[in-house]
């Protein structure tokens, strides 16, 4: 059911195949082409890879005039430019790296209306003199590429882009795109205000990546566990992420040690060490590369199996580009986190101890809400991470969750006695303690403060430890509970909590699943 006119339509298709050579648009790629050609201004999140260039240059030749593209790196300008010449396509490039009779040229060029399309960096745009000379052309959109960068609130900002949102002033007839790959709902928002104050519709597609299956587990011992899934993956690439530079070498020790062809990167190892480790990665089979987060910035392997979280990762994004590394050939490939209360605490310690603004701190703290969410859910994981980005889906068939539903039952009363518990000690304890308590077990701690003596000491002594730790980390994803970051990492009551322990509210939990090799062992977290 296209939704511009039939003549556009034809035009649009006509286009894709005589300028591109493809015969379907991808998934996203219509709704995003449509939406412009039927005069909306639009933001675009797709992944990389996802085919944004066309979103913006099939409408540039469809519509005719002067498409002006923003873009931050020379070298992907000059690619994009040499790309669209290929196919016939008259674009230029007017920038820094360019000789001045080269950019005259160019400019002749453009304003003969030879032109289609005008690569340009957000601050030479943005100079009075372009934009002056632009005003006099018949400019009939405006695509700004890696839009991220106008967010604070995203990892990369650039002053240089906070001035763009003036170039719909200058330019008032134009239409425009925004287009990243990595922004989640906070930064897209931002996005939407600066750019185009509020007037744009978002869209955000092709997100998934079907053939990751993805799981996430109770972490433990996590170079144990580790140590256990890569010998069930023997001969394999796959990549673990570790949280410090201590962790990676240790993993990798241990993995090596117990016939693994492991390899650790990070950023405090000397480059030429790092860039061995990376191209024996890229050039020979059967690696497994224990990296912190330094490790992956365009590495394009086509055959990892899998990508394991030793430690929570930072985020939801960096979560999802992080298991993005696995399955790159379509082939079945894994995705598994481990993940404890104990990382929750390590996050929320980096987000307090971090020299940034108070607006900031709050935006990371929400996002690593949405991680623990991600973590305890009890829906699809997969519908979970993409409707983190916006994107809508149904349940996926290839999750820990799909494959192995949890049921949820009513666990008022569990996340009382939990809750009393708490509370009956001060706001100070850690899950360690707490759950100690619930299960009765008795340690100098415990009666040196005479936390024996409290009501609810031992009355979950019916149920193993582990299920009591399930319980906790799901109060904390349901804000009834919140880690505190001092030195005993101690968990305390949020309203919720408050609530669910005074004021009769309810909560459902999914009913802990019994684990066998962990029964009876008491908690020592
Ligand atoms: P992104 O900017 O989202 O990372 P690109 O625009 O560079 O992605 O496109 C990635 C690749 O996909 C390119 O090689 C491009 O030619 C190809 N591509 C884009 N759209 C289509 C399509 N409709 N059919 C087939 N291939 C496409
Ligand atoms: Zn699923």
């Amino acid at each position: 059911m296209p939704s511009v006119e039939p003549a556009v339509e034809d035009e649009k298709r006509r286009v894709l195949k005589s300028a591109f050579g493809f015969d379907e648009f991808r998934p996203g790629q219509e709704r995003v082409i449509d939406a412009l050609l039927s005069g909306r201004n639009v933001l675009a999140v797709m992944p990389t890879g996802a085919g944004k260039s066309l979103c913006y240059q099939v409408p540039a030749l469809v519509m005719g005039g002067l498409t002006i593209v923003v873009s931050p790196l020379i070298a992907l300008m000059e690619d994009q430019v040499a790309a669209l010449r290929l196919n016939g396509v008259a674009a230029e490039a007017i920038h820094s790296a360019r000789s001045r009779e080269e950019n005259v040229a160019s400019w002749r060029r453009i304003a003969s209306g030879e032109a289609r399309l005008l690569y340009l960096a957000p601050e030479r745009l943005m100079t009075e003199r372009m934009l002056s000379a632009l005003s006099r052309l018949p400019v009939s959109l405006i695509a700004i590429d890696e839009a991220h960068c106008i967010s604070q609130w995203g990892h990369s900002f650039r002053a240089e882009y906070l001035e763009l949102g003036r170039a719909r002033e200058v330019l008032p007839a134009a239409r425009m795109i925004a287009l990243t790959a990595t922004a989640d709902e906070a930064t897209q928002q931002d996005v939407l205000q600066k750019l185009f104050g509020g007037d744009a519709e978002a869209f955000v597609a092709g997100f998934d990546r079907p053939n990751i299956s993805i799981a996430v587990a109770e972490k433990r011992d996590a170079a144990a566990a580790i140590e256990r899934y890569v010998a069930a993956r023997k001969g394999q690439s796959g990549v673990i992420y570790r949280i410090s530079r201590k962790k990676v070498e240790e993993t990798a020790e241990r993995l090596r040690r117990s016939g693994v062809n492991a390899l650790a990167y990070h950023a405090g190892m000397e480059a030429a060490a790092r860039a061995a480790a990376q191209e024996a990665f890229l050039a020979e089979p059967g690696i497994v590369m224990v990296a912190t987060v330094a490790f992956g910035m365009g590495i394009d392997k086509s055959d990892v199996r899998y990508v394991v979280h030793g430690d929570i990762p930072g985020s939801l994004e960096a979560y999802y580009q992080e298991i993005g590394r696995a399955g790159r050939d379509g082939a079945p490939a894994e995705a598994m986190m481990f993940y404890g209360l104990e990382d929750v605490r390590t996050r929320r310690r980096f987000i307090d101890e971090q020299d940034s603004a108070p607006e900031r701190k709050r935006v990371e703290a929400r996002r690593l809400d949405a991680l623990i969410g991600f973590c305890e859910t009890t829906a699809c994981r997969r519908q979970t991470l993409l409707a983190y980005f916006g994107e809508t889906s149904g349940a996926c068939g290839n999750c820990d969750v799909c494959l192995n539903p949890p049921e949820v039952v009513d666990g008022t009363e569990e996340a009382r006695l939990l809750l009393s518990l708490v509370s009956d000690t001060g706001e100070r304890f850690g899950a360690a303690h707490i759950v100690a308590l619930a299960v009765g077990h008795l340690s100098e701690t415990v009666e040196a403060r005479g936390h024996d003596k409290l009501a609810g000491f031992g009355r979950g002594a019916d149920r193993p430890a582990s299920d009591w730790r399930a319980i906790l980390r799901q109060l904390v994803a349901a804000g009834a509970l919140t880690v505190e970051t001092g030195a005993y990492g101690g968990l305390t009551l949020t309203p919720r909590g408050a609530r669910i322990l005074q004021a009769g509210e309810r909560i459902s939990i999914a009913k802990p699943k019994p684990k066998t090799r962990e029964r009876g062992r008491m908690a020592a977290e």
